[in-house]
Parts: C-alpha cells; structure tokens; sequence
C-alpha cells in the first residue's frame, strides 16, 4: 500500500515550464520574476506591499527587527507554533514570552492575551511585538488582537505560514489587519517555492526596510542614500542586513502555483468538509469552523476524546503501521530544552500542552483522493473504538 504524507506539494506542467522559462532567461536571481510574483501576492492578499524572502524564517526575522524588535525588547507568541515563531526574537537579542492558546481554534487566545497585558502593564512590562500564529490555517483574532494593539500599543507580526489565501471577515490575511503578515512556501504549505516566504505590509517605511534588510542593508535608491551620489555604481550600506533572498526560479513556481490557489483551495476545504463526515461518529474532537473565517487547511488535527480506546501515541503508532503519514503539530515551544533553559516549565501554558497530549494531524492536501481518505479514517477508528 501506497504511503499518504501529511502534506504534499502539488506541481504541474505549468510550474515546470514557469521554473524552465526562467532558467533559459537572463536572470536566475534578482531579475523580474521575483518582482512578478511580489505583486501577484500582494493583490490576491489585498496588500500594499509584498517582499518575498528565502524561507518564512528569514521574514520574522527582519520583520522584527524593522519592527525595531532588539535587546530589551519584548515579544509575545503562541506556544502551538513551530520553534521559529519564536525564534525570531532571540535573533534579535528579544525576550520572548507565550500566551497560552484557545482550546477550540487552538491559536492565541484574546482573552489570555487582555489578561497578560493588564497584567503586564502593571509590571511596566508591555510587549513590543506580538506574533500570534494562524495556526492550521485558521485566522486568529485579527480584530480584537488589534484593538489591543492600538490600546497597549504593541505590533503586531502575523505569523500565517499556514495562512496563504485565508481570510478573515471576508478580507484576505495579509490585507493589513496586522502591521505585518508572514506567509511561508515550504514545500508542505499551501503554496509552495521549496522553500520560501513573503512579507506582506501596508505600511510603506516598514516595507522598505524588509527590503533593505533583505539584501546586506546595502541601497541604490536615492531617496535612502545618506551621501551625493559618486557615479553610477554607487551603493551604501545603511543598515546591517543579511542575504535573505529568493530567486527568480522559486519565484516563478510560486507565481504558478498562485494562479491556482482559489482551486487548490477549494480541495483542501472539500477534503476537510469530508473528514467532517467521515470522522463524525469517532470519539475526537475535529477542528472548529468559525463562521467569519475562511481557514486555508494547512493541517487537519483530531484531538482524542476521553471516551477513545487509545491514547495519542497508539492512534500515531497504528496511523505510521498503516503506511500513513501522520503527524503532530506542535509539540509546545516553550517545553523545547533550549526554552527550558530560558526559564520556561511545562506547566506555564496548560491549555498548549493539553492539547498537545491529544492531538494527531492527519493527511491533507488537494491530490488526495477519497480512497486515501477513507483509508485513514477506517485505520483511526479501528484504533479508537
Ligand atoms: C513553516 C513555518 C515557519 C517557518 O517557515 P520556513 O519557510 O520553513 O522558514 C514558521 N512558522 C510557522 C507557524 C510555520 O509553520
């Protein structure tokens, strides 16, 4: 039998003849492709600005520290999120700090959030930054994180790596509900470059500096020199930045793969419609709809219920003997041995590791079929009932 990954990249002809046009053109790197693609993304997410970058990882990075993220700074994350949520910050000589998640959407909860800045603000110890996480897919509180923002005046970092064409009361994310949104195109996410990631801001100074910080912090723009020009091949090094680019060969893959993501995503939802139905009758908790969000199903998480025959690592161990690819999303940052010794303890964020005892991802992307889904379910309920 045939073995079903979690998540799998969905390329076609057309993305082999994007990728194979650009490589017969002039430019691999830095050439137009890149700048395609960054206004692609930007209007199908409703964006001002997109910069596309080498992996999401790089884009929390520099967009923190455009953030004026630093030492003595302090950034706030989900602990459901893979460790470069966090990450970011330590990058920058940050501390970082976790809001403990939502058990029904499993992203940041608001109500922890307003709890931990009141408290926050009586320590005088507001953050700078907050990231919450899109996680599976599914917007988190864009609107009431934002009216916290303007109220204690954080920033906020959408981490939506799993968010790409995802939307929130009927606006795209990455449309400006957060002062910056960050998309990733590994190849397990919605859309992919192999690897890559993007940027998305409405906010023009903030944009221009990713920009810069992308490339060595080094400028040609003359509205950015701080000096007369000398001639023709002048540069300036403004700032201290990194080489943090795409090229133009996974820009052209990811501008192919964007054409389709209104169907590619179409798929995803009418799988998990179908785990829906074919899952309901199990003991487990299947993932929330919320009804002013679309989520882009990067993942598909069952949670056991009490009443199920096995626990978490029997379901994966009979999931894995079955040829099937599942998966957990995420074991709780804060728990890592690199974040226990920042400080951080198992129990600081309850509701994260909660959820993390009782959860599996199981496959899902557009290719599959309703063989293979059937398949799962059948393997899940021989290991729950
Ligand atoms: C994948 C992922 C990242 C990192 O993306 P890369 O492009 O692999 O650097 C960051 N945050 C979350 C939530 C992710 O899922």
């Amino acid at each position: 039998m045939a073995f079903i990954p979690y998540s799998k990249q969905a390329i076609t002809q057309a993305d082999i003849d994007a990728v194979t046009d650009v490589l017969r053109s002039d430019f691999v790197t830095q050439g137009p492709a890149i700048t395609d693609f960054e206004t692609a993304f930007a209007k199908r997410h409703g964006a001002e600005h997109a910069i596309a970058l080498s992996n999401a990882t790089a884009a929390l990075h520099i967009a923190c520290l455009a953030m004026g993220v630093g030492p003595g700074s302090r950034v706030w994350t989900s602990p459901n999120s893979f460790a470069a949520s966090a990450n970011c910050a330590l990058y920058c000589g940050a501390s970082v700090d976790f809001v403990d998640i939502e058990p029904a959407t499993r992203n940041m909860s608001t109500s922890e959030l307003e709890a931990k800045l009141q408290r926050a603000q009586a320590e005088g110890a507001l953050p700078d930054v907050v990231i919450p996480v899109d996680f599976s897919g599914l917007p988190c509180d864009l609107a009431d994180i934002r009216a916290l923002a303007d109220r204690y005046g954080f920033k906020i970092l959408e981490d939506a790596s799993h968010a790409t064409g995802a939307s929130y009361q009927g606006e795209p994310v990455g449309s400006g509900q957060a002062h910056a949104t960050v998309f990733s195109f590994h190849a397990v996410k919605i859309v992919t470059t192999a690897e890559g990631g993007m940027v998305t801001t409405n906010d023009p100074e903030l944009a221009k500096n990713i920009a810069l910080l992308r490339s060595h912090g080094i400028s040609r723009d003359p509205d950015q020199l701080e000096r007369e020009s000398e001639g023709g091949w002048y540069y300036e090094q403004i700032d201290l930045g990194y080489n943090f680019r795409i090229t133009d060969v996974q820009a052209a893959l990811g501008l192919s793969q964007l054409k389709r993501i209104d169907t590619m995503q179409a798929e995803r939802i009418a799988r998990a419609d179908r785990y829906d139905k074919i899952l309901a009758e199990l003991p487990l908790k299947l993932p929330v709809r919320i009804a002013d969000r679309v989520s882009a199903w990067h993942l598909y998480v069952i949670e056991l219920a009490d009443s199920a025959r096995c626990d978490r690592a029997a379901l994966f161990a009979a999931l894995r003997e079955a040829e099937i690819g599942a998966n957990m999303h995420y074991i709780p940052i804060h728990t890592h041995p690199y974040y226990e010794r920042l400080g951080f303890k198992r129990g600081d964020f309850p509701a994260s590791v909660e959820y993390y005892e009782h959860a599996v991802t199981i496959p899902l992307f557009p290719a599959m079929t309703d063989a293979e889904q059937d398949r799962v379910a059948e393997v899940i309920r021989g290991a729950v009932l």
